[in-house]
C-alpha cells in the first residue's frame, strides 16, 4: 500500500482480489509461503514514453504513452490500449492487473498487460488521430510483438485507431503479423471480434439467469455507455428478447420506454461510430425518448443492469436504488464499473452479480481466437467464432461456480472469478521459479 499509495484504482483492484484470494491460500503453503500474490502485484515491466504529434493548425503537442506488461506466466502479454485524458499509471495498472485474471479465466494462453495514453481523441480530425497513432506506435513497436505482447482496443481505441497503429508497426518492423487484435476483416481481423465483449457479457448474464430458471425474455435492461461494448450488449440483449431502455455517454443518458430496438440501435451506431456525436442526438430522431443530462441511468427501473462505460460508474447508492427497483442481475461489461460499496450491496441483497473480469472476458477471448487464426493463417466463419465464444463464456461461468459457490448455494462470482483466475497463473509462476 505504501509503495502504491498514489494509485487508488490499482489499490482498489488489488484489494478486491486479495480479500477473496487470501482466505483461499492462507492455509496452502505452496502459494502463501512463496509470496505469490506479492509477486503478482508488481508489473514485470512498466514503460512510459513521449508521444509528440502535430495538430492540423501546426501546433506541436506532447502526450504520455504507456505500456504495462503485468504478467507473462501463461502467455504473451495481452490487453487493450486506452486513449482518454484520465489515463495514468494507476488506471493502467488496475486494468493490467484485472487483465491477468481475466485472460487466465478464458483458458487461452495469454498473459496480462494494458497500455494507452492521456491523449483525448474527442474533437480531433482523422488526420490528427492518424498522426498521433503513428507517433505512439513508432515507440511502442520496440516493446511488442506477436510472441511478446499483443495489444488491442479499449476506450477511445477502435477499428480506425487499430488500423493506424498496425500500419506504423508494419512499416517499422517490416513484418505482417498478428501483433494487434481488433484488425479489419481484410487484413487479419476476426469475425465477431467487434461484437465479442458485448455479446459475451450478455451470454454470461444469460447463464446466470439460467441458474434461477430464468432468461432475458421480457426483461427490461438498463445499459450504460454507448461505445463498442454497450452497442453489442444492447444488440444481443434485444435478440434474446430483452427490452433495452437506456444507453449513455459522459454527457448523460437516453431513456426510451419503448425500447431501443435494432433500427434505433443502428442509428446510435451511426451517431457514435460515424458521426462521432453525443448520444443526446438520439432524441432528435426519436422524440418520445428523453435525455437526462449529467447523470447515470441506474435510477431507471429494470430487471437486468449492464454497466458498459467506465470504472467506478456505479456506486453504493446507485446499487441500493437498482435493488429497491427490483433489479435481479448485474453483469459488468466495463472494467470495474461497480465500486466496492456497490458490490457489497449486491452481495448483501444476494442478487446475481458478475465482475467484469468474468463477464467481459469475451472480448479478449475472441482476440485470442484472432491470434490463433493469424498464426494458422486461416479465417474461421462467423458461426464458428460465435460458438467458441459461447463455449468460453459458459466455461468461465462454470469456473466461477466451482470456486464461488457458498454453503447456502449463493454464488459469489467475484470470489469464484478471482480464485479460478489466480490458481492457473500462480501454478505457472511456481513451476517457472522466482523470476
Ligand atoms: P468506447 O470508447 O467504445 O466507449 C466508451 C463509452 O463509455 C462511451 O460511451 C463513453 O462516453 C463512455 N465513457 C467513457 N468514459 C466515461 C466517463 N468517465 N464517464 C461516463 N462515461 C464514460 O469503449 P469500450 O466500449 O471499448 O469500453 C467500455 C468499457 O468496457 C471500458 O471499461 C473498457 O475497459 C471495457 N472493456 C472493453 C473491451 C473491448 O473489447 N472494447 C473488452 C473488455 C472490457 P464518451 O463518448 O462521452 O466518452
Amino acid at each position: 500500500k505504501v509503495r502504491n499509495q498514489h494509485e487508488p484504482e490499482f489499490l482498489q483492484a488489488v484489494q478486491e482480489v486479495a480479500e477473496t484470494v487470501i482466505p483461499y491460500i492462507i492455509d496452502k503453503d505452496i502459494y502463501f509461503g512463496k509470496n505469490i500474490l506479492l509477486r503478482m502485484v508488481e508489473p514485470e515491466r512498466a514503460i512510459t514514453f513521449r508521444v509528440p504529434w502535430v495538430a492540423d493548425n501546426g501546433e506541436i503537442h506532447v502526450n504520455r504513452g504507456y505500456r504495462i506488461q503485468m504478467n507473462s506466466a501463461i502467455g504473451p502479454y495481452k490487453g487493450g490500449l486506452r486513449f482518454h485524458p484520465s489515463v495514468n499509471m494507476s488506471i493502467l495498472k488496475f486494468l493490467a492487473f484485472e487483465q491477468v485474471f481475466k485472460n487466465s479465466l478464458t483458458t487461452l494462453p495469454m498473459g496480462g498487460g494494458k497500455g494507452g495514453s492521456d491523449f483525448d481523441p474527442k474533437g480531433k480530425s482523422d488526420d490528427e488521430i492518424m498522426r498521433f497513432c503513428h507517433s505512439f506506435m513508432a515507440e511502442l513497436c520496440r516493446h511488442i510483438g506477436p510472441n511478446t505482447d499483443v495489444p488491442a482496443g479499449d476506450i477511445g481505441v477502435g477499428a480506425r485507431e487499430i488500423g493506424f497503429l498496425f500500419g506504423m508497426y508494419k512499416k517499422m518492423r517490416n513484418e505482417f503479423t498478428g501483433v494487434l487484435t481488433g484488425k479489419g476483416r481484410t487484413w487479419g481481423g476476426s469475425l465477431i471480434r467487434p461484437e465479442a465483449t458485448g455479446y459475451g457479457t450478455v451470454y454470461f448474464a444469460e447463464s446466470m439467469l439460467k441458474t434461477k430458471g430464468d432468461s432475458f425474455e421480457g426483461k427490461t435492461v438498463v445499459i450504460s455507455g454507448s461505445g463498442n461494448v454497450a452497442q453489442f450488449a444492447a444488440e444481443k440483449a434485444t435478440q434474446l428478447g430483452g427490452k433495452v431502455v437506456t444507453l449513455s455517454d459522459s454527457s448523460g443518458y437516453i431513456y426510451d420506454t419503448d425500447g431501443i430496438d435494432a433500427e434505433k440501435l443502428a442509428h446510435v451506431m451511426y451517431l457514435k461510430n460515424e458521426k462521432r456525436a453525443r448520444v443526446s442526438e438520439y432524441i432528435e430522431k426519436y422524440p418520445n425518448a428523453t435525455f437526462v443530462a449529467g447523470s447515470t441511468p441506474w435510477s431507471v427501473t429494470c430487471d437486468v443492469a449492464l454497466p458498459c462505460a467506465t470504472q467506478n460508474e456505479l456506486n453504493g447508492d446507485s446499487a441500493k436504488t437498482l435493488i429497491s427497483n427490483g433489479c435481479i442481475c448485474v453483469a459488468e461489461g466495463a472494467n470495474m464499473p461497480s465500486t466496492p460499496e456497490a458490490i457489497h450491496e449486491f452481495h448483501d441483497a444476494k442478487i446475481l452479480f458478475a465482475p467484469g473480469k468474468a463477464s467481459n472476458a469475451g472480448g479478449v477471448a475472441t482476440s485470442g481466437l484472432e491470434m490463433s487464426q493469424n498464426s494458422l493463417r486461416i479465417s474461421w466463419t462467423r458461426e464458428e467464432v460465435d460458438e467458441r465464444l459461447k463455449g468460453i463464456m459458459a466455461d468461465i461461468h462454470d469456473s466461477c461456480i466451482e470456486y464461488g459457490k457458498e454453503e447456502d448455494g449463493f454464488v459469489n462470482y467475484v470470489k469464484g472469478a478471482n480464485i479460478a483466475g489466480f490458481v492457473k497463473v500462480a501454478d505457472a509462476m511456481l513451476a517457472q521459479g522466482v523470476v
